[in-house]
């Protein structure tokens, strides 16, 4: 297969995204009072609404649908103000109503978009020639370094709940071919998921994984969901197809399973647009079909062949009555909307002096951020780009740090009291401990003086005893000044340093 930067060079792909998102952050699930939790033991979290017993009639959670709204104002969604739920049917264990409930063709939140910012670090695979957005009207144009911004129109964000979870047993890798039981546990089954639909404006694998990343830290910042891709709460599916470049219809589509991982997201599409376009070179055709990415070996394999439309009798739900949503429910969302991690990136780089790049690695994971806030209101504004240094480039290696270790190994960074190998070394030694890294350091010996007085005294010594050097120094021999230092670090026995002491040898020689 050729290489996808050889492709994308004669061929442009089109790629759309569907996401759900298990609402895991609100504590009953959609249509009952049942708790939502994935700790607990088999089957401890159900009740007649969600096992779908005859005469059970349910209750929608007006949480879940607070929790939809504010995604579609975070994504620049249109709040529908009538919907309503319809059943989609089929038949299966894992949904003992052998249907499931979902939305119809008005979806809570409808025709959004997100501007997605490519860095110029990923914006390699999308070919200069592109240079038209997919709603075939915004010019996209790059800056100096290459980096651009795509709008990604989102088509829809509907409600659905999730179904039950099936465990194969007896058979090989948990599959159910040749297991000999299948177990179901309904504890999952009924947690409400919100699916959201891009329209097809993605042209790049990177350019997908940029909005799912982007859609990731939205969803965090909203606070409805834990939005783990490991743990499924949050799952991808991709479609992708091809089209000569310049071209303006669409070429037949493959949907992608699987993509578990942001790795996995970009990986699947970038293998499945090499496979199309050396099916369509050697004058195949690309089949409409269902394909799963495996991971270890790099590549995907056909799950199904869609021939026909699948038939799932879908029709409103009688039990349930069509939303109106209020004015006053909606302003009641918006007033819950947090500060979003576009926001509090320019906010960051703004007040505190941060590069954009750094600002938005803070910024998009809100634990981190908070971590951030409140170390940074502890120290000096000068010391802040510090603080942001230790937390993206230091801490993540250790995971167990307080807030105020954090404060006190910015403060020795900051004043040069230690350097960023000791400083390591000393968060190594307090990680998971209430020791403070100032203490710990000064016990093995690593502070550095940064005592002026102190420091002045031995510089005073040492240029008494070096005279000769002071002279040639004096007389323009500026390479002297290492020896200088040397000897200084050696009279302080390396508590000193050195940075400082050059500075004070430069201002006593001059
Ligand atoms: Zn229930």
């Amino acid at each position: 297969m050729r290489k996808l930067s050889e492709v994308l060079r004669d061929w442009e792909a089109v790629i759309g995204l569907e996401v759900h998102t298990e609402l895991t952050t609100l504590e009953t699930k959609m249509f009952c009072g049942c708790r939502i939790s994935h700790d607990d033991e088999p089957n401890a979290n159900v009740c007649p609404v969600c096992l779908g017993l005859p005469g059970a009639l349910p209750v929608p959670n007006e949480r879940a649908i607070e929790s939809i709204v504010m995604a579609g104002l975070a994504t620049n969604c249109e709040v529908m103000r009538r919907s309503m739920f319809y059943r989609k049917h089929y038949f299966y264990p894992d949904m003992a109503k052998n249907f499931q409930t979902t939305q119809g063709p008005v979806a809570f939140v409808m025709h959004g978009h997100l501007d997605l910012e490519v860095p110029a670090d990923r914006a390699d695979e999308r070919p200069t020639w592109a240079s038209v957005a997919a709603d075939g009207a915004t010019p996209i144009e790059r800056a100096a370094d290459g980096s651009y911004v795509a709008p990604i129109r989102i088509l829809r964000i509907h409600m659905e709940e999730d179904a039950a979870k099936m465990v194969h047993v007896g058979g090989a890798e948990g599959r159910i071919g040749g297991a000999t039981e299948s177990l179901i546990d309904y504890n999952r089954c009924g947690t409400p998921l919100i699916e959201l639909v891009t329209e097809p404006d993605l042209r790049t694998p990177e350019e997908a994984r940029l909005f799912m990343e982007k859609l990731r830290e939205t969803f965090l910042a909203l606070g409805i969901s834990d939005c783990s891709l490991e743990h499924g709460s949050m799952r991808c599916d991709g479609n992708v197809s091809l089209r000569r470049r310049g071209e303006s219809s669409l070429g037949t589509k493959s949907e992608l399973k699987n993509l578990n991982s942001f790795k996995s997201l970009h990986d699947a599409l970038a293998y499945e647009i090499c496979r199309q376009a050396e099916v369509l070179e050697a004058g195949g055709v690309v089949l409409q079909e269902t394909r799963h990415w495996e991971p270890s070996r790099r590549r995907t394999v056909v799950m199904r062949v869609k021939e026909t439309a699948d038939d799932y009798r879908f029709f409103p739900d009688p039990d349930l009555a069509p939303f109106d949503l209020t004015d006053e429910f909606v302003e009641r969302c918006r007033a819950r909307m947090p500060e979003l991690p576009d926001a509090k990136r320019e906010r960051f780089a703004s007040q505190w002096g941060l590069t954009r790049r750094d600002a938005g690695r803070l910024a998009g994971d809100p634990d981190l951020a908070r971590l951030f806030e409140g170390a940074a209101a502890q120290l000096r504004p000068q010391e802040v780009p510090t603080l942001a240094n230790v937390l993206i480039n230091l801490a993540p290696s250790f995971g167990a740090l307080t807030m105020l270790q954090l404060v006190s190994i910015t403060e020795l960074l900051f004043r040069d009291a230690l350097t960023f190998a000791q400083a390591r070394e000393v968060l190594g030694i307090v990680n998971g401990t209430d020791q403070m890294p100032i203490v710990v350091a000064g016990d093995r010996g690593l502070l550095q003086s940064t005592d002026t007085d102190a420091l002045g005294a031995i510089v005073d010594e040492v240029l008494a005893r070096c005279t000769d050097q002071a002279r040639q120094y004096r007389d323009g021999n500026r390479k002297v000044l290492g020896f200088l230092v040397g000897q200084c670090m050696r009279a302080s026995e390396g508590a000193g340093n050195p940075k400082l002491f050059n500075q004070l040898l430069v201002e006593r020689l001059g």
